[in-house]
């Protein structure tokens, strides 16, 4: 029977599942020592000081804007070619939402459309607390030019690199924080690397660092440096503000070291698949994803985009047909406004029209790092033969 080849697939080894049965023979399966070394070797690798593994990238995100200080009456802008989590940690703060449009080459959040709406927003006296730039489908955004703005204009920023770990911008490692003040990952099964349900926060600031270890369980402190009270005795803890839940187990720490110890194998295949794809889709009348010089993506994602002026069918034909097919192709992302939820909150069609034409033209072939070149030449070979008639 033929199989279906999906979009996104995690990639588990025996080295893996040994880790896990490690970790479920040990003392610890909540917190234990293998989430510290999962957070000591990501931050070392990235080059930032500090890491905090949490339960998802969404969590993340939610404790990253709540340590910035977000609250209601504040500003949080993004792109609306993400998936949802990086408008809602907004919403969940109490503050307010709204998108910058994307750039046409890279599809990540657009310089120039961030600095027009800044000036806008100066004089109307609504400027944005935070800003979240997403690296979509792996690829950084243009970090400098962001953080100059943020400097101007007095915003923080907070990385959504839930694609991105493993890639680099200026040849450094994403998640360095050298130009924001938190970069967030996600390790759900169809990112880069997995522990099932996971993320980490990582920054180069100590008050984050403190923050985010509080806001990961329920705002409590176990560090003594850190009290308000004296110590009644061993077993002394302090709550300092209200938090909730939002811990990794040792388990799937476990799962995250073992799988991160071949990050780079994993971002060497996907560059090799992309470099094959390039040669197998070159001719088709679609565009393929555009690099710029200063990055290099961990490639999440492998977005193409139809050039439907060529084409005889809708970019909704095509999709099925590839799916019939057995293409487990995707399309990443409705821009966020559009979901019911924002348009009850006030967004209207038309808000970001590069997003809305990207939107209307992309399609997420299948891309991770098992993905065989057999499974590649039949995507290539359906895709030519949707696409001729
Ligand atoms: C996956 C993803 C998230 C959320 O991560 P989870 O670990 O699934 O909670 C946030 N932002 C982007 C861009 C993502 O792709």
């Amino acid at each position: 029977m033929r199989q279906d080849i999906p979009y996104a697939k995690q990639s588990i080894s025996d080295a893996d599942i040994a880790a896990v049965v490690r970790a479920l023979k040990s003392d610890y399966i909540t917190q234990g020592p293998e989430i510290s070394a999962f957070e000591s070797e990501v931050a070392e690798y990235c080059g930032a000081k500090y890491a905090v593994a949490v339960s998802s990238g969404t969590t993340g995100l939610y404790i990253g804007c709540q340590s910035l200080g977000l609250a209601e009456g504040d500003w949080l802008w993004t792109s609306p070619v993400t998936f949802v989590a990086s408008a809602n940690c907004a919403l969940s703060c109490g503050a307010q939402v709204d998108f910058v449009d994307i750039d046409p080459q890279t599809y990540n959040l657009s310089v120039s459309a961030l600095r027009e709406k800044l000036i806008i927003a100066a004089k109307e006296d609504r400027l944005p607390k935070v800003v979240v730039p997403v690296h979509l489908a792996g690829q950084s955004c243009d970090m400098e030019a962001i953080s100059g703005l943020a400097q101007e204009y007095g915003f923080h920023l907070l990385e959504d690199a839930s694609h991105g770990i493993g890639g680099s911008y200026q040849n450094r490692p994403v998640g360095n924080c050298q130009y924001s003040e938190m970069t967030v990952f996600s390790f759900h099964p169809v990112k880069i690397i997995t522990t099932g349900e996971g993320g980490m926060v990582l920054t180069n600031s100590l008050e984050h660092f403190n923050r985010l270890s509080r806001l990961r369980t329920h705002g409590i402190t176990r560090d003594e440096s850190l009290m308000q009270q004296k110590s009644h005795g061993p077993w002394y803890y302090e709550q300092h503000e209200l938090s909730n839940n939002y811990r990794i187990t040792d388990i799937q720490a476990a799962l995250g070291r073992s799988q991160f110890s071949r990050i780079d194998q994993f971002i060497q295949k996907r560059h090799e698949i992309v470099e094959n794809y390039t040669g197998l889709l070159k001719d088709l009348p679609i565009t393929l994803p555009w690099q710029h010089s200063d990055t290099y993506s961990s490639f999440h994602l492998y977005v193409i985009r139809l050039e439907l002026d060529k084409l005889r069918k809708t970019h909704l034909a095509v999709f099925q047909e590839l799916r019939e097919e057995g293409i487990g192709v995707n399309l990443h992302y409705i821009p966020v406004y559009l979901q019911p939820y924002y348009k009850k909150l006030g967004f209207k069609a038309g808000l970001c029209p590069e997003a809305e034409h990207y939107y209307a033209e992309a399609i997420s072939l299948p891309m991770f790092a098992d993905l065989t070149r057999d499974e590649q030449g039949r995507v290539a070979e359906v895709l030519q033969s949707v696409l001729s008639v």
